[in-house]
């Protein structure tokens, strides 16, 4: 078996590991990207039909990489988001003018921005991409890390490498290998997503609507359309993606309502089952874990890829401050610097996702009042717009718009 060395060996080729690789490039070290899933394939599980709002910090860091002006050439500003409980008083609402901003975020749809880093990726001349192939076997530790790939036809070859990093998302094979267990929790419940071309404009307004089946998110896209996220339990999911479209489409305007009139023209729907996984260390000897691998969100609040993004922003600068790759000291500094950010992130997720799903009087009555509060404290509202737009704490170079090199 022939053997390869490398500086980075990244296991995982999606939303994050290909940022993340691209991100390396002015730093000239040799890297190779695992990828079971070849870009183009329908079930290429990352970038797929899905739209992502990309927060101010994820925005910042495409333009310190170069590739901003492609991904908000095919992206939609979020002006306002406004948040409602449905048949409620109370609704929160934050607005990219009141915060001094052009936008609160935008909106991409996952294809596209994978075809932009795919062709920053295909032009980096020190990036070695192994696709189909997946990684089955992980040893070493102390000096090197040595990771067997396992090629579609059956093949092997091993790749030597000072940092290791499982990029693999939610269900990370890596992170298994390398021995660092995962809590999980299942919510129960099922995001459909889609979209629909709406009866009046969305205005660049992104809606989060609590119902009592589950939050329903419509998301501003490009051609009058609009991307619906729709969170209910599991069962009640299955028994909607069984009904025609029409039968659908008139299900999920009557559960949104009618702030943007008639919904028509749907595309196609893909359905995700809802967990949330928390790894139990971030690193392990010349290895970390970063994106989905290390917290799989809810995405009640549009944060896990925006979170990812700022994984890869730190690791990025801990890399770029220190000779070797996968030091024990630069593992240490990532790690102490992601956790704080990592944690809040997760339990406000998951803190929402408790909340609006309760129909316990008592916490319908005190979230309408919070919600209300919310909305009458500009403070208040511009803290938790701050958090959403990924600027608060201590900001790496990257989220702070600021070119590695
Ligand atoms: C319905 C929905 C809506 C969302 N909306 C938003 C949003 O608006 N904003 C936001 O910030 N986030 C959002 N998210 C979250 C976001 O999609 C994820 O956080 C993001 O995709 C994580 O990227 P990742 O690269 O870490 O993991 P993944 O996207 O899971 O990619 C992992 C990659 O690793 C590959 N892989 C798997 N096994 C192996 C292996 N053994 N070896 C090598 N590679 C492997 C996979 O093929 C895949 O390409 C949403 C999620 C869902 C479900």
């Amino acid at each position: 078996m022939s053997t390869q060395d490398f500086d980075i060996v990244i296991a995982g080729g999606g939303m994050v590991g290909t940022s993340l690789a691209v991100a390396l490039q002015p730093l000239g070290y040799r890297i190779a990207v695992v990828e079971p899933v070849a870009r183009s394939a329908e079930a290429q599980p990352s970038f797929d039909e899905r739209s992502t709002a990309l927060s101010r910090s994820s925005q910042r860091s495409f333009e310190a990489m170069g590739l901003w002006p492609d991904i908000v050439a095919a992206s939609t500003p979020i002006r306002q988001v406004h948040v409602s409980d449905k048949g409620r008083f109370g609704f929160a609402h934050i607005d990219a003018d009141e915060q001094g901003v052009e936008a609160l975020g935008y909106v991409c749809i996952n294809r596209v921005l994978g075809g932009v880093l795919a062709r920053a990726f295909e032009a980096a001349p020190t990036v070695r991409f192994l696709c189909p192939a997946r990684i089955s076997g992980v040893s070493g530790g102390a000096e090197n890390r040595e990771v067997t790939v396992r090629h579609e036809d059956g093949s092997e070859e091993t790749l030597k490498t000072r940092l290791l990093v499982a990029a693999d998302g939610a269900r990370s094979e890596v992170r298994s290998l390398l021995g660092i267990s995962a809590s999980v929790v299942d919510y129960g419940q099922t995001a459909i997503i889609g979209n629909v071309l709406t009866e009046l404009p969305n205005n660049g307004v992104a809606y989060e609507r609590f119902t009592e089946a589950g939050p329903i998110a419509m998301l501003p896209i490009t051609n009058g359309r609009t991307a619906f996220v729709w969170i209910l339990d599991s069962s009640d999911a299955n028994d909607l993606l069984e009904l025609d479209d029409p039968a659908f489409t008139a299900a999920l305007n009557e559960a949104f309502g009618t702030r943007l009139g008639g919904f028509s023209r749907i595309g196609a729907r893909a359905a995700y089952p809802l967990r949330l996984s928390r790894a139990e260390r971030l690193t392990a000897p010349r290895a970390v874990v970063v994106g989905n691998a290390a917290h799989g969100l809810h995405p009640v609040a549009a944060q896990g890829f925006n979170l990812g993004m700022r994984d890869v922003a730190a690791l990025v600068d801990c890399i770029a401050d220190d000779e070797d790759p996968g030091s024990e000291a630069l593992l240490r500094r990532y790690r102490e610097w992601r956790r704080p950010d990592q944690e809040k992130l997760v339990d406000f997720t998951h803190g929402i996702v408790r909340l609006f799903g309760s129909k316990r009087p008592s916490i319908r009555v005190a979230r309408n009042l919070g919600m209300l509060g919310f909305d009458f404290l500009p403070g208040v509202r511009r803290a938790f717009a701050e958090h959403t737009m990924g600027l608060k704490g201590r900001l790496p170079r990257l989220s702070r718009g600021i070119p590695i090199s």
